[in-house]
């Protein structure tokens, strides 16, 4: 009892249940842990508790709820995402309504600018205003985009790496200028040797469409994402635990089933060799000016810049101050598990590790390091919803 640690969950909006520590847990009985307290395993507890009617617990080891989502107040007052910026976009009508029912929505259309040098800055993904800035290259319809694409593209086949599927579509020179500088730093690694899937994520336009998402749904929670968070996790039937790891729960508590939203890899103990996820460091700034830079994000592709970006987070979520805050990312093999890192051979490790997953009929296995998909949050609260129905046999 001599460890008992404070649980960061606020009371407001959304009434969580909160416990003290661990202490308190000794003796207790739930129908569900679930370990982890972002995206998804708020919405299998949620569903759970609500739907199906079962005692669920649920822990983090942060000290928070939210997880890489978790957007807090810093000393400033100004509203940041502590691991770095979250832009809601979604087709899946299913999930805007499922989350519908625990915030209000401001729109909000992302937009991100990439720095070049020399004080060039130009639209990111590569439009025709980028290949206009860039080049002074007169383009004045998307033919003529084509056109000038189709000349500079190098045939790749089949397209299966991050370095194929940009040069098969834009050229040696765009890929240098704008991928292969940031994407050696983002993942340590060399777009020859990463998945189509990741590049793939950007589109390249000929239209004059500047937005980063063209989903039909984007917006930021009105209040933020921890205050949903509050909500969703507010009801009678379910208790948060923060700060709180699964290898000290496990033998204090009694539970039937298990939800694991934590790393497959560390669940399984590495039997299999450790799932590499890639990391960063944030360093979080407020400036005393009303304005930092002139877009949400700025992006860095050039290598010899250490940071891949920069986010003023203002931008995303509305709110006015005359100071503003900032937060750098710097990649990193250490720290927090933030992304999988999509190579054949990684894909061929997870595999292992989802053949054991499928050996245990008593977890589940949900979310983005679970499941080692390089998932958006609605992708993760899609795929949460419909794990829900699957093991409530719905
Ligand atoms: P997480 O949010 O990682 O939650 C897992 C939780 O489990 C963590 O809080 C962790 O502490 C806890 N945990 C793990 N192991 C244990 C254990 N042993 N004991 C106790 N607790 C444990 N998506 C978008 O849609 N739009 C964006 O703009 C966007 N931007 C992003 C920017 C960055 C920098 C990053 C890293 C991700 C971004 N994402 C974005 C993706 C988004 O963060 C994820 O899709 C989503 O948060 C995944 O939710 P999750 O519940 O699967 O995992
Ligand atoms: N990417 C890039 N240059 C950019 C933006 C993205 O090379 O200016 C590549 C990089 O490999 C990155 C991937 O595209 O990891 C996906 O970018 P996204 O912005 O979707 O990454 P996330 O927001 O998930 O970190």
């Amino acid at each position: 009892a001599n460890h008992l640690r404070p649980c960061a969950v606020e009371a407001e909006p959304g009434a969580v249940r909160s416990m003290g520590g661990p202490a308190e847990l000794a003796g207790r009985r739930f129908d569900v842990l679930v370990v982890g307290a972002g995206f998804a395993g708020a919405v299998m507890a949620e569903r759970f508790a609500a739907d199906a009617g079962l005692e669920v617990l649920v822990i983090d080891r942060r000290p928070h709820v939210g997880g890489n989502a978790h957007d807090e107040r810093d000393a400033a007052g100004i509203l940041v995402h502590r691991y770095g910026p979250h832009i809601f976009h979604s087709n899946a009508q299913e999930v805007v309504d499922y989350l519908s029912r625990f915030t209000g929505w401001r729109p909000y259309e992302h937009r991100v600018l990439a720095d070049l040098g020399g004080g060039l800055r130009v639209p990111i993904p590569i439009n025709r205003t980028t290949l206009n800035r860039l080049y002074d290259a007169g383009l004045e319809d998307n033919a003529a985009v084509e056109a000038f694409l189709a000349e500079r593209a190098e045939p790749v086949d089949p397209i299966r790496t991050s370095e194929d599927i940009v040069v098969a579509r834009v050229g040696r020179d765009l890929y240098e200028r704008f991928f292969r500088g940031y994407t050696a730093k983002q993942w340590g690694l060399d777009p020859s040797r990463l998945d189509r899937s990741v590049a793939g994520r950007l589109p390249v336009r000929t239209d004059t469409d500047d937005r980063y998402f063209t989903d039909r749904f984007q917006a930021m929670p009105a209040e933020g994402y921890t205050a949903m968070f509050e909500r969703i996790l507010d009801h009678p039937r379910i208790t948060v635990l923060t700060g709180i790891d699964f290898a000290e729960a496990r033998g204090a508590v009694a539970f039937d089933r298990l939800v694991w939203t934590g790393p497959i890899d560390e669940y399984f103990g590495h039997a299999h060799g450790p799932l590499p996820y890639r990391s960063l460091r944030f360093h979080h700034e407020t400036h005393d000016v009303e304005r930092f830079q002139p877009a949400a994000v700025i992006n860095y592709p050039d290598e010899a810049v250490p940071h891949t970006r920069i986010t003023e987070y203002k931008w995303l979520t509305g709110q006015q101050a005359p100071r503003t805050s900032i937060s750098y990312e710097y990649p990193s093999a250490e720290g927090d598990p933030y992304y999988p890192v999509p190579t054949p051979e990684n894909q061929a490790r997870y595999k292992l590790y989802e053949a054991m997953a499928d050996a245990r009929p008593d977890v589940i296995f949900v979310g983005r390091l679970a499941t080692y998909r390089y998932y958006n949050m609605d992708q993760v609260v899609a795929q949460a919803l419909a794990t829900y129905r699957r093991a409530a046999g719905r």
